[in-house]
């Protein structure tokens, strides 16, 4: 996936991301979410993907705990 397609996907708020497109953002999204940064300004798709769907919730909720589990190792 290219910087250029991510950003045409998180910048087209008409478009709702189908669950494996967020499959592909989510590990990013943690990411970014867990480093302090506004994701819900840079990536407000999955946000409002993550409101609505319940399957990308529960693994976007899985990488924070294994994220945060990592980072207390
Ligand atoms: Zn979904």
């Amino acid at each position: 996936m290219t910087v250029n397609l991510l950003k045409k996907l998180i910048m087209t708020n008409e478009y709702e991301l189908p669950c494996d497109e967020v499959h592909f953002l989510v590990d990013q999204y943690a990411e970014m979410k867990l480093r302090g940064d506004d994701v819900e300004g840079l990536m407000p798709m999955v946000k409002h993907h993550l409101d609505m769907c319940r399957d990308c919730l529960e693994e976007y909720e899985a990488l924070v705990a294994a994220l945060e589990f990592e980072e207390n190792l």
